[in-house]
């Protein structure tokens, strides 16, 4: 029976970079892929965020060169009404901030993405692992896990082989046959899990860089939030929803975005053809649950790790396994690969910057739930961002219906007859978020809202019961 220090399931991102940091710590390790090759699983949307620049630049320096890839630096949301008409276009642009966030030899790198196909980022990880001496051994699949008086101690592939390890790591993704057989968790509830349908078209090179240059899109409205991811030569449309919310079912909702006029002008813009439709799971929760049992750790979506406010993996796929990585070597070194060990891997992700992930979780998803995947909330927000962009100048000259300060003041009486409505939505769901508001901001809006308050009370009411009362409201002393 063959003997490792590490057996991983799974060559995504998260068993790669595992497989890689063991095999660098001079662990004989060996991953196993399913696949006839790695990254057949062309899932991701994949937009890596600027993050890293900061945590892997040296695995950035090499994207930049693979064939799919394309620099990001901004994000445009495309906001359609309910019967589809293409209501305004918002766009993030460089920041102020940009320069101090991430410098990276020189260059700021804070508003620097990336989209790249998995296609060509899982080889790379791989390769790197292979090259620190990992043993890849594709077109394996692992049904099961080997146990000794409850301790897993190897996996079981479909070829009839067993192979023992001092440490598993379960980088095996959503449908984690090491979790589930090892003991570690059931399959996921419904609510913890989304379905994604994503459609990957393919485009001419020269177009997509004319019409849509250094930048994701994305669509939203009452019936979308569907990302638009843009690759060298083609780009990824998709969108998820929970399992618990079948109101709307995914592909019904991406149906929805195929028919928006504007998306198909740009599919017509772009010379943009059907290439392929996949649908996959992805685990999307306030924060993942328990990562380890003796002998075994769950990284990246294996263990629902992606973050809690847009469902992104990849990122924290690596950081994971990394930390398994180094867990892992830490067990083996003191000859101690239980639970004693095993659980400094759960304190390390707990901390920042992994850890940050998931203070907020549970507002995050919570956020999202009831914002894009309510369609009655985004009708009222589609209609306050087109008016509010109405008010802005010069939009005001293109309402000629009427003398140019009544359509103002009609515009305006909207705006401010949806504000009270938008602002329960945010005492609900934004204000239990105050405590991850700096003390400089809060200070600021506590400000703003108790001079407010109080220049509309007669002259005889002093200020500071107002202003005692917001402060408290927003937990300041
Ligand atoms: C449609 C979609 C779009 C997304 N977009 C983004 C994005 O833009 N940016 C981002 O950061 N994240 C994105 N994510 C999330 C991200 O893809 C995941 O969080 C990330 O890929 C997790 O990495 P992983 O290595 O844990 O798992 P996976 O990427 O799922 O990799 C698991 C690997 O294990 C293999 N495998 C599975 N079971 C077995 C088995 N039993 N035996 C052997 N091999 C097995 C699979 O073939 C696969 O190669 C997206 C997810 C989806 C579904």
């Amino acid at each position: 029976m063959a003997k490792y220090d590490v057996a991983i399931a799974g060559a995504g991102p998260g068993g790669s970079y595992a497989a890689k940091t063991a095999a660098e710590l001079g662990l004989k390790t060996v991953f196993f892929e399913r696949s006839r090759k790695v990254g057949e699983k062309n899932a991701s949307g994949c937009g890596l965020g600027q993050r890293w620049w900061r945590d892997f630049p040296e695995i950035m320096e090499k994207v930049e060169k693979l064939p799919s890839y394309r620099d990001i630096h901004s994000c445009i949301f495309k906001i359609v009404d309910e019967d589809d008409n293409l209501v305004t276009t918002i766009s993030t642009t460089k920041t102020k901030k940009d320069a101090e966030r991430i410098m990276y030899k020189g260059i700021p790198r804070a508003m620097s993405g990336t989209s790249i196909y998995r296609c060509d980022l899982d080889p790379l990880l791989a390769d790197l692992a292979c090259e620190a001496g990992a043993e890849l051994r594709t077109s394996t699949l692992v049904t099961d896990v080997m146990k000794e008086n409850g301790r897993v101690t190897g996996l079981v592939t479909d070829k009839g082989e067993k192979i023992e390890a001092d440490i598993v790591i379960g980088a095996d993704g959503a449908h984690s046959i090491v979790a589930i057989k090892s003991g570690i968790r059931k399959r996921w509830r419904k609510d913890q899990i989304t379905l994604i349908p994503q459609i990957d078209f393919k485009c001419n090179e020269q177009r997509l860089d004319d019409v849509i240059g250094p930048a994701e899109w994305v669509w939203f409205g009452p019936f979308c939030g569907a990302y638009q991811v843009n690759f060298r030569d083609g780009f990824h449309l998709g969108l998820g929803q929970w399992l618990d919310i079948w109101a709307l079912k995914p592909a019904d909702m991406i149906k929805r975005v195929l028919k928006i006029p504007a998306f198909q002008a740009m599919c017509r813009a772009v010379d943009a053809e059907m290439r392929e439709y996949q649908i996959h799971m992805l685990p999307w929760m306030e924060k993942p649950g328990k990562s380890y049992a003796d002998g075994v750790m769950l990284i990246g979506d294996a263990g629902g790790f992606p973050c809690p406010l847009e469902g992104e993996g990849v990122w924290h796929a690596c950081f994971t396994g990394k930390y398994a990585a180094e867990t892992a070597a830490e067990a083996i070194s003191n000859g101690d690969p239980t639970t004693r060990t095993l659980q400094k891997y759960e304190a390390k992700w707990r901390q920042p910057p992994l850890g940050l992930e998931y203070e907020y979780g549970k507002e995050f998803v919570a956020l999202w739930k009831n914002s894009a995947f309510n369609p009655e909330f985004m009708k009222k927000m589609v209609q306050f961002l087109g008016e509010l962009q109405w008010l802005n100048f010069p939009s005001p000259i293109f309402d000629w219906s009427d003398d140019h300060m009544s359509s103002f003041n009609d515009h305006l009486g909207h705006v401010l007859d949806l504000l009270p409505e938008l602002s329960e939505f945010a005492e609900k769901y934004v204000i239990p978020m105050k405590r991850g508001i700096s003390d400089t901001n809060r200070e600021k809006i506590a400000n703003m809202i108790s001079g407010s308050i109080s220049a509309k009370l007669p002259g005889f009411i002093p200020d500071w019961p107002v202003k005692s009362i917001v402060r408290k409201k927003l937990g300041l002393k």
